[in-house]
């Protein structure tokens, strides 16, 4: 594929990003505790899951690694991080969850899929292909972009599986209702999961200061925030104790 084609589907991704962030604001995609049986056939959530964000690990990595590019030692390192990320996501998360009985629509499972299959493809394609060594030499370790991302990836990452992990301990097995979070991040915020996987993937963008990187941050920035509103809606409509000073993705702002 010749580069601008390529930069060219990256700058129309962004784009699409943008175009449906005011209808992802208004619509609740409805997987969690805003499923509805209006989006059509059902699937057991926990296959949903797996089933979802497979492509974000598959296809990113056989991009990457049959790619024809330098494959400089930087990008290994990248490419570790993403699958790290994506191990979890994929194969362990889900089959965490104390979900029992519950459901998604296979809508949404689909729409994620074809989310994770262009962002795993122009990041895997992007660093096997694309990304040379005279960008990415080894000097780059002390590079403030660097530096800077591979902290915020790493912060972000703590603060993600840290609340993603209160979540799940909420419930005892079998259980599938709803309570208060009140630890962590949680005495300040509804959504710290979402905050992390934000900051999480800003250090990504900025590690590899690339455009693909950029838009992954964009996609994870609008489907996230829109979700964290909705779920700090939910929980002030749902229970009239809740916390009144706690914000939604941003402590003390929003
Ligand atoms: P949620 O916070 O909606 O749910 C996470 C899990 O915790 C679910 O099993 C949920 O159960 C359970 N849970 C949540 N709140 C409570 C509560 N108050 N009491 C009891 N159980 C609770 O997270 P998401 O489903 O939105 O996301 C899951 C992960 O995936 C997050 O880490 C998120 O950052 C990441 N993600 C990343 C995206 C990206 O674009 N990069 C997109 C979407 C998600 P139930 O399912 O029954 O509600």
């Amino acid at each position: 594929m010749k580069e601008s084609t390529f930069y060219l589907i990256v700058y129309a991704w962004i784009a699409v990003a943008i175009f449906i962030f005011p209808v992802i604001i208004r619509i609740a995609a409805p997987y969690g505790r805003h499923t509805t049986q209006k989006w059509g056939k059902m699937i057991d959530n926990r296959v949903g899951w797996i089933l979802m964000e497979l492509p974000a690990l598959l296809v990113f990595s056989i991009f990457f690694l049959c790619g024809t590019g330098d494959r400089p030692a930087i990008t290994w390192i990248f490419f570790t991080l993403w699958v790290f990320h994506y191990v979890n996501r994929t194969l362990i998360f889900p089959l965490r969850l104390r979900t029992s009985g519950k459901k998604m629509p296979i809508a949404i499972v689909f729409m994620a899929i074809g989310f994770n299959f262009v962002n795993g493809f122009i990041n895997g394609y992007y660093l096997g292909s694309i990304a040379t060594a005279a960008q990415y030499p080894l000097s780059y370790l002390s590079d403030p972009r660097f530096i800077i991302g591979i902290l915020l990836f790493a912060g972000g990452m703590f603060i993600n599986w840290h609340a993603d992990d209160i979540l799940i301990h909420l419930r005892k097995p079998g259980e599938t209702g709803y309570i208060i979070p009140i630890k962590g991040l949680f005495r300040y915020i509804s959504c710290p999961n979402h905050f992390g996987e934000i900051i999480e993937w800003s250090g990504f963008a900025m590690m590899t200061w690339s455009s693909p990187g950029l838009a992954f941050l964009v996609w994870t920035f609008v489907n996230l925030l829109p979700r964290a509103l909705h779920h700090h809606k939910w929980y002030k409509d749902i229970f009239p104790d809740y916390p009144k000073s706690r914000k939604a993705i941003i402590p003390f702002i929003l």
